[in-house]
């Protein structure tokens, strides 16, 4: 049977199977599980040894939360998913599984904030050395070392958007022996953007965005190629004692069922947006990779599968920084906010500046 489609794989993934089920998989809300006999449970455990799925302990997850999972698998090709309590859980989790101390992680430029503080303020003061490469991938070979076990990378970059060529950074990576690519997806939420295919071997998704939807629930999700992959990330949740509840991952994937019509509308009003922005004398810059004149716009084309809702734009520099300020409280229909991915516009004054090469040289 050929691989189904998106639209298919969110209407008809992680549903119940049998003779008369319900339509939707129940909240299975428990802290544990119980057994009928010794026998039950040593099964049940041998599974788990194994890294084989099966009900043993609240913590260790759900069949809610495994309907999910199987959802998200489905959407990115992987092997595995394991769930988080949020987009940032899921990367801090993902760096610990594949970092010891001595080791030295490269991480893009464009990267999402939070994972610059992650690794000045946990990593290196654990032993490991980071540092960082630009988006184009000018300086990403020079700067592999013997010691380099990970890369991470995030495309299209937060806030920018800037795109980065993901299987030519992973024919690089792959000449060297033990360099896991991890890839932040949020962007791409799993539909327009694939990191798996294009040679990744984990895709970590802010399921709080996208995925969920409607800005009512914190969740994370990993994704991983390789059965070995998907045990150390396993290993590394458990230990940490990650957990998601039943109840978050079935407004999570009432979420998922919409996801493809909700981007499809998402990417038509940004683009009407952004060609609009574009024509406003005090706007300098648009970003948004879906125009025409995006400087990622032809890898956009080649590598993903869409665009979302998101939209930045640079002012002409005669705009003051309390200019700003009264623009994005003069918008009537946005709120004022963090966050993004929900039905809900929201707009917030940023400076670029921390999401380039300048920042990188601070830490
Ligand atoms: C929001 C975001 C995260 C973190 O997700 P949380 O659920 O807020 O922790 C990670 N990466 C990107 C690109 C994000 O935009």
């Amino acid at each position: 049977m050929s691989q189904p489609q998106a639209a298919t794989v969110v209407t008809h993934g992680g549903r119940p199977h049998g003779t008369r089920v319900t339509v939707n998989p129940p909240v299975a809300r428990t802290s544990t599980v119980v057994f009928d006999s010794m026998a039950t449970l040593k099964e049940a455990l041998a599974e788990r040894a194994h890294h084989e799925r099966g009900l043993l302990y609240g913590r260790k997850g759900s069949s809610t939360g495994d309907a999910l999972e199987d959802v998200l698998t489905a959407l990115e090709g992987g092997d595995r998913t394991r769930l988080f309590g949020s987009g940032l859980a899921a990367i801090s989790c993902t760096l610990l599984a594949c970092v010891r101390p001595g080791d030295h992680v490269l991480v893009i430029d464009s990267c999402y904030d939070p994972v610059r503080r992650l690794c000045a303020q946990y990593l290196a003061p654990m032993g490991v050395s980071v540092d960082f490469f630009r988006p184009d991938l000018s300086d990403f070979a020079d700067k592999i070392r013997p010691e380099t076990r990970l890369v991470w990378a995030e495309c299209p970059g937060t806030l920018l958007y800037e795109m980065c060529d993901l299987p030519a950074l992973v024919a690089i990576a792959r000449q060297h022996d033990n360099i896991t690519v991890a890839v932040d997806n949020t962007w791409g939420s799993s539909l327009l953007y694939h990191p798996l295919a294009l040679g990744a071997d984990i895709s970590v998704v802010a399921g709080t965005k996208y995925l969920v939807g409607h800005s009512d629930v914190m969740l994370g999700a990993v994704i991983t190629r390789e059965p070995a992959a998907s045990h150390r990330i396993a290993d590394m949740a458990d230990l940490l004692g990650h957990s998601v509840s039943p109840d978050d991952a079935y407004l999570a994937l009432r979420g998922v069922r919409t996801l493809t019509v909700r981007m499809e509308q998402h990417q038509a009003n940004a683009l009407k947006v952004a060609q609009w922005l574009q024509q406003q004398p005090i706007i300098r810059t648009v970003f948004h990779p879906a125009l025409a004149d995006d400087p990622g716009h032809a890898l956009w084309q080649r590598d993903c599968k869409g665009a979302n809702g998101l939209v930045s734009i640079e002012f002409d520099p005669a705009v003051s920084e309390l200019q700003t300020h009264a623009f994005v409280e003069a918008l009537q229909w946005f709120g004022i906010g963090h966050s993004w991915g929900g039905y809900e516009s929201l707009a917030l004054p940023m400076h670029c500046r921390l999401y380039t090469s300048e920042a990188a040289d601070d830490i």
